[in-house]
């Protein structure tokens, strides 16, 4: 490595992973920073020895059938497996799900040619709010729904973000979801690979604090176990999650810019915000679901997912098609609020209690059963202070305008600058590491 390297990719979340292995592969010295002592970011899988199953801390599915994914899990010769089974709502008592194409019927009915608006305004305006439980039963699913896949709250995200998304999720067969047999493990170790065989210098425990630049100079400093520690290169890739991006000025994990990015920026970065989620995982001695009947012959063996409104752990779902005796509650938006920043203990117990509630089984059986529960809260990780982001209100062109470099000398990856409708997801974060790594090879060809 020069000691002056040709380009400082901040992050190594998937985006700087495949943007540093771009450069490095078209001949490029890249020095790649990483806060924490993992690369991976929001990928962070843990191989349960006993159950033998992937643990997911943040992403888990791979949505539909993305190239940036399933090219290079194919050519390690991996075999995603589809998600199947069935799919269980508690209303007023736990049956199998019909509301799915009356969901559909609303989001279709969504108009980006129309002024923006909130999912919420859209919603009170398609399905007013009503005294017949049935229109109710509908309003809340859809919210829920909204609120539950982009982690967003429906007050805020813009119905022209949500067509573009679902437009793009089309193009992929996004409804269909699958996992790789180490869950995201498995892709990490190939970006991983790439990047060390293309000769990228991988430096973790690098709190990167300032970037100082100036027209095709960039000067980085960051905070390490060893102390401060600087570099300097012609250009610099950022891929920091984009309530990083926002951080307070000297709080953790902020990155000063000096001098400050253009307005433009800032306004790109106002007009989008970062979803909440808390999960947790529970491994259990056994499949004990699969034994329980809330309808006449039929058991909840092969329940994939469980929509419920639960105020703490809305969403559930199993290994399906494993067998694996391991289900994930899903907490997001004001869930995510309210249990963001609880201790361990808490957020363990209320979740035990929802899925107790939800099965209809009592908390102690429950938690007899328990082998361990796994958790991260992403809100108070300060390297990344939030789940996966979305677009407000008004936030056409935002991504473009925060993808944008800035006098070829600062380049912007990572889902939040996504401009293709998979924000918030891993193949729209590897496309954007490629987009600003190809960037930066045109201007030096
Ligand atoms: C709970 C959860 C579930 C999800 N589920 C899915 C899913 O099922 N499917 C899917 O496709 N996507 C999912 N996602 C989203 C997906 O994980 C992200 O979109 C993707 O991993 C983002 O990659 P990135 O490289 O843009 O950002 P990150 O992975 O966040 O990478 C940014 C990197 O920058 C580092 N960093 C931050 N600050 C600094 C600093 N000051 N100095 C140096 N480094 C710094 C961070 O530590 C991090 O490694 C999920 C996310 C979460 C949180």
């Amino acid at each position: 490595m020069n000691s002056k390297p040709d380009v400082i990719v901040i992050g190594a979340g998937i985006a700087g992973l495949a943007a540093a292995s771009r450069l490095g592969q078209g001949g490029l010295s890249v020095l790649l920073l990483e806060a924490r002592e993992r690369i991976g970011g929001r990928i962070w899988t843990q191989m349960d020895s006993s159950a033998g199953h992937a643990i997911e801390f943040g992403a888990e599915f791979i949505h539909g059938f993305p190239p940036e994914i399933w090219q290079p899990l194919q050519e390690a010769g991996e075999k995603p497996e589809e998600v199947e089974g069935d799919s269980w709502c508690v209303d007023d008592r736990l049956c199998p799900c019909k509301f799915f194409d009356q969901i559909d019927g609303i989001l279709q009915k969504m108009n980006d040619r129309k002024p923006d608006e909130s999912f919420l305004e859209f919603l009170n305006r398609t399905v007013p709010p009503s005294s017949d439980p049935k229109k109710e039963s509908v309003r809340r699913h859809a919210l829920g729904y909204v609120s539950g896949f982009n982690a967003a709250d429906p007050a805020l995200v813009g119905v022209h973000w949500l067509v573009k998304g679902m437009r793009a999720e089309e193009l992929i067969d996004g409804q269909r979801a699958f996992r790789s047999g180490k869950g995201y493990e498995d892709l990490l170790a190939i970006f991983h690979k790439r990047v060390l065989e293309s000769g990228v210098q991988v430096r973790s425990q690098m709190v990167v604090e300032t970037i100082d630049w100036s027209a095709a100079n960039a000067s980085v400093t960051a905070n390490s176990n060893e102390g401060a520690f600087k570099a300097t290169a012609p250009c610099v890739i950022v891929t920091l999650p984009l309530a990083v991006l926002k951080a307070p000025a000297g709080s953790l994990g902020a990155v000063r810019f000096i001098p400050a990015l253009p307005p433009e920026k800032y306004a790109a970065i106002e007009r989008l915000e970062m979803g909440k989620v808390i999960r947790v995982v529970f491994q259990f001695r056994q499949k004990f679901w699969a034994t329980l009947s809330p309808m006449e012959r039929k058991t909840l063996g092969r329940m994939s997912f469980l929509f419920s409104q639960d105020e703490w752990f809305p969403t559930w779902w199993t290994a399906m098609p494993s067998e694996a005796p391991i289900i994930t509650g899903w907490a997001p938006f004001e869930s995510a609020e309210r249990l963001s920043g609880q201790s361990r203990s808490f957020v363990i117990e209320r979740g035990l209690r929802s899925l107790s509630e939800l099965l209809g089984i009592s908390f102690e059986e429950i938690e007899a059963l328990l082998v361990e529960a796994f958790f991260h809260d992403w809100q108070a990780d300060p390297f990344s202070r939030g789940a996966y982001s979305y677009g407000k209100v008004n936030a056409d062109g935002a991504q473009e305008r925060l993808a944008k470099p800035v006098q070829n000398t600062l380049f912007f990856a990572g889902e939040a600058t996504d401009t293709a409708g998979h924000n918030g997801t891993v193949h729209g974060a590897i496309a954007t590491g490629y987009r600003a790594a190809e960037e930066i090879l045109r201007g030096r060809n």
